[in-house]
């Protein structure tokens, strides 16, 4: 389209703004700014955006860098024209005129850039406000107050961002007023308070113009300069932002909801954003301005109620609700204003929701066609589908409490899950005492950004004010901390460190029990429990994951019980046993001992022989709930020093039974000491002669295994008895056995060798077969640099990333995260904790060997079964690299399953 130059286009042009620009959103957006192209995007879905028009970044770029003919920030007079065109637009619409005081048209003149820079360029509100225009205003809304609030709001940020006038020039005033009238906060003061305010505010800025076009220019341009603010500069470096793309101005026309009885305010979100059941959920006020719904200053009122007392703007802002979604194929928080009986809508965007609220919400988008399957399961995120295996109050605690009449209050339930701890009043003393190892419960009046540390440091949240949008809410609701606010019947007393609910007073340290979900908070204690997986949205959601992921999600499982709920949680069988932590169990440590301390091989086997029907019945359990999955039987791994008291222990041990000896009284003391004693001597023996100077480098592993072969036989006995017990009762039993800190193939060899002959014994004797696997950890940087010729010995590699990360770097696993590496974090010298995240570039490099090396040989599979596995960026390098599959615990694994569905759709 030829012409002159558009600088200005209405909301209503974005048609127009489209043909020009060929279409292309990004474009769209870089000329008229990510608010400017919201705007006439609502605008042309017909969604009631009070009217207005942007002056276009492109405007802006001529404004600051001037030309031949216009020196730089002047404001060139084809610009302007354009601006009074699109402002004689805006007044039509509205019947209303700017100036005039009959009716007084005022608009807001706010910076939009291409990419949101919260915060970081200036608004000026009330535009075309001056004596005349006051007084006219107040004609016709008959609200004092309002108006001059309105006009001194426009005085000072008039006044700060166009005149650069210091903010506590206007501060001080507003705090000379409070203090005069005897109250606390701006609200407070009087219409007549408010006008002194006003002629105050007028002395101290007299540059401040009362022609309302002026106003106007003054502010656009000021916008302009904006963009070469120093917060806006500092912004584009830290976030990359280009510096020659300029912002747009909005102007649009004020609207008020304080304008009487048919007027109203107000904040819902188009689905409930605790449960994410539809239906609109939100709070308003009758003639009422924004800030009074989000200050919390008065009662709101539930949004259902609007349908009530103006039923037609209702039924207007329920149908904008299904109209946004389809558009923006989200759940979208909206704020709304009804000026005299007429709904605009002023903002909307993503609504911000809890996790059941985000399953529920992405499950039902894609079941009403808003969204794809793909698109939910891209919606939520792995730290949501975490909140699941938080802990909620179990059913019977919560009905005995309310019995016993602990129930003593109730509040908004706005970020659900229970929280169970001791009350602290302050941010501070919640941090401190977490720190300690206490579970907190922060409570407090409200909170604030300066709370949020003890927030996180708490295990819940209560506030007495603010609603589901306040600080409180929206903050526990995004960290997934159960939360309750606005109890009102709960008096916060900070000074005393207590609070009261009618003549009950909670001190601080007093156990309270919060349920997230319904807003009860009860004194005490009470049990709670982890939900389990079968929530139908939920179940769902995992489901249409699984069919994208093609990484496998097996589990981490020691025991039985563990390996049951793996399933139900959808393991798809388990990637790693660690049969020592059967060892550890308190029946049958003495066994191991015994057989640690046995002098003859002999003796060993008698030990292993008692030890043997002990490790097959968990076995068996593990086939039986893992039936038809595989199942990975790590070998014994630690040194064995580790099942037998320390050194400094027994040495204590054995001082203390030499002074009981020498004052004992009784033969029958003397005796039971004496035994004792020679028990202890001899573990301390043993202990000695076990010692190493770096034992995770030492007798571990394969090595324990090599060593002593009867300890192998005897777990490979108790792997593949309890199998064919399960083969026989009709079970389909898939037994793996896995060879821990191989770092040699010989060690893989003669282990081998073993097992496979130990299985063959086995098979013979109960007359029947099945298919196994053997296979080795690959745990060391030898064992990844030597993988071809392990993988000769091998069925398969299960990454063991916990120590390769440790052996890549040489660094403790056990000491380092509590050591320098928590510096190295904080000053950078660490990009992230390896030993959370897989370290792509040393650790990664060494996975990649032993994925080359299984890739020669058919069907061969690799695992990762390190704490890595259920982490989901790891999850997604695993994806990327080709892995078989992950292991992790139980309870992590439906985040894997989605994770993996994730990294498969960033494909
Ligand atoms: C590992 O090292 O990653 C592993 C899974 O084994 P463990 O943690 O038992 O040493
Ligand atoms: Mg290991």
């Amino acid at each position: 389209m030829s012409g002159p130059t558009r600088w200005v286009y209405r909301f209503d042009e974005l048609d127009t703004v489209e043909q020009t620009l060929g279409g292309a959103w990004d474009s769209v957006r870089g000329l008229l700014g990510g608010k400017g192209a919201n705007l006439a995007e609502m605008t042309r879905l017909g969604i009631p955006v009070p009217p207005g028009f942007t002056v276009t970044t492109r405007a802006c770029l001529r404004y600051l860098g001037g030309d031949d003919a216009v020196p730089a920030n002047t404001m060139p007079t084809e610009i302007w024209d354009q601006v009074l065109a699109a402002l004689g637009d805006t007044e039509r619409k509205l019947g209303k005129r700017f100036g005039d005081p009959s009716t007084p048209l005022l608009v807001s003149c706010r910076s939009g850039a291409k990419f949101s820079m919260p915060g970081m360029m200036d608004t000026v509100l009330n535009i075309g406000l001056n004596d005349e225009t006051a007084k006219g205003l107040i004609d016709r809304s008959g609200d004092e107050h309002f108006v001059y609030d309105s006009y001194r709001r426009l005085i000072q940020m008039f006044g700060t961002v166009v005149l650069g006038l210091r903010d506590e020039l206007f501060e001080n005033v507003l705090a000379a007023a409070r203090t005069t009238r005897g109250v606390a906060t701006d609200a407070e003061l009087t219409a007549a308070d408010l006008r002194q305010v006003v002629a105050r505010f007028r002395e101290i800025s007299p540059r401040f113009p009362t022609d309302p076009y002026e106003q106007l220019q003054l502010a656009i341009e000021a916008v302009f300069r904006s963009w070469n603010g120093r917060r806006a500069i500092d912004y584009r470096n830290a976030a990359g932002i280009a510096h020659d793309l300029g912002t747009a101005v909005n102007v649009q026309a004020m609207v008020f909801g304080n304008l009487g009885a048919q007027s109203a305010t107000g904040v819902a979100m188009t689905r409930s954003g605790a449960t994410g059941a539809p239906g609109l959920e939100g709070d308003f006020l009758l003639n009422a301005q924004g800030e009074d719904v989000v200050s919390g200053t008065r009662a709101t009122l539930p949004i259902q109620s609007l349908g009530e007392v103006l039923p037609q703007a209702y039924a207007e802002l329920q149908e904008m609700a299904g109209r946004l979604e389809a558009r923006y194929h989200d759940m979208q928080d909206i704020e709304f204003t009804v000026e005299d009986g007429t709904l605009w809508m002023l903002q909307t965007r993503d609504g911000k929701r809890t996790a059941t609220a985000a399953v529920r919400i992405a499950v039902e988008l894609a079941d009403e066609g808003l969204i794809d399957r793909a698109t939910a399961v891209r919606r939520v995120s792995p730290a949501q589908i975490d909140f699941f295996l938080h802990p909620q109050l179990a059913a019977e605690a919560r009905a005995k409490a309310i019995e016993e009449g602990r129930l003593v209050a109730t509040g908004l339930n706005v970020s659900p899950g229970a929280a169970v701890g001791a009350v602290a009043f302050d941010p501070d003393t919640a941090q401190r005492l977490a720190a300690d190892g206490r579970k907190i419960i922060l409570v407090r009046p409200e909170t604030k950004p300066d709370d949020v540390h003890g927030m996180l440091a708490a295990q819940g949240i209560l506030t007495t004010r603010g609603g589901r949008t306040s600080h409180a809410a929206l903050v526990a609701r995004q960290f997934g901390k159960p939360a309750v606010v606005g109890v009102s019947a709960l008096e916060v007393d900070l000074v005393g460190h207590r609070a009261l609910v009618g003549d009950l007073e909670i001190a601080e340290g007093d156990w309270v029990s919060l349920d997230g979900g319904t807003g009860q908070v009860f004194l005490g204690q009470l049990d709670t429990f982890v939900p389990d997986i079968s929530d139908t949205w939920l179940s769902t959601l995992l489901s249409w994951a699984d069919d994208y992921r093609r990484l496998g999600v097996r589990a981490n499982a020691d025991y039985p019980v563990d390996a049951q709920r793996a399933r139900a949680n959808g393991a798809e069988g388990i990637g790693l046993c660690r049969t020592e932590h059967m060892f550890f169990a308190t029946d049958r440590l003495p066994l191991m001992q015994k057989m640690i301390m046995s002098g003859s091989t002999t003796e060993r086997r008698e030990a292993l022989d008692e030890l043997q029907p002990l490790q097959r019945s968990d076995f068996l359990g593990l086939f039986r709930a893992m039936d038809g999955l595989p199942v990975i039987i790590r070998l014994v791994d630690p040194p064995l020093h580790e099942f037998l008291p320390t050194f400094e222990e027994l040495s204590h041990r054995i001082t203390d039974a030499k002074i009981r000896l020498s004052a004992a009284a009784s033969l029958d003391e003397i005796d039971g000491l004496l035994t004792r004693l020679r028990h202890d001597e001899d573990l301390l023996r043993r202990v000695e002669a076990l010692r190493e100077s770096n034992p995770m480098l030492g007798l571990r592993g394969v090595r324990l295994a090599l060593r002593y072969p009867e300890i192998l036989q005897m777990q490979v006995r108790a792997i593949f008895e309890p199998a064919c017990d399960a083969l026989e009762a009709g079970g389909d039993p898939h037994p793996e056995v896995m060879v821990p800190l191989t770092t040699d193939a010989g060690e893989l060899r003669k282990a081998r060798e073993v097992i496979d002959a130990e299985a063959a014994a086995v098979f013979a004797e109960r007359g029947l077969s099945m298919p196994y696997l053997v296979g080795t950890m690959v745990e060391t940087p030898r064992a990844a640099l030597t993988a071809p010729k392990l993988a000769a010995h091998a069925d398969f590699f299960s990454v063991g990333s916990n120590d390769l990360t440790q052996t890549t770097y040489g660094l403790s696993r056990d000491d380092a995260e509590t050591s320098f590496l928590v510096d190295y974090l904080r000053t950078g010298v660490y990009d992230h904790d390896p030993f959370t995240s897989i370290d792509p570039d040393g650790v990664g490099a060494l996975i990649d060997l032993a994925i080359d090396a299984a890739d020669l040989h058919e069907g061969f599979e690799v695992g990762v079964c390190g704490e890595h596995g259920g982490d989901p960026t790891s999850i997604g390098w695993c994806h990327e690299h080709g892995l078989t599959y992950v292991s992790c615990s139980p309870l992590r694994v439906p985040v894997a399953r989605l994770a993996a569905a994730q990294a498969a759709l960033t494909d």
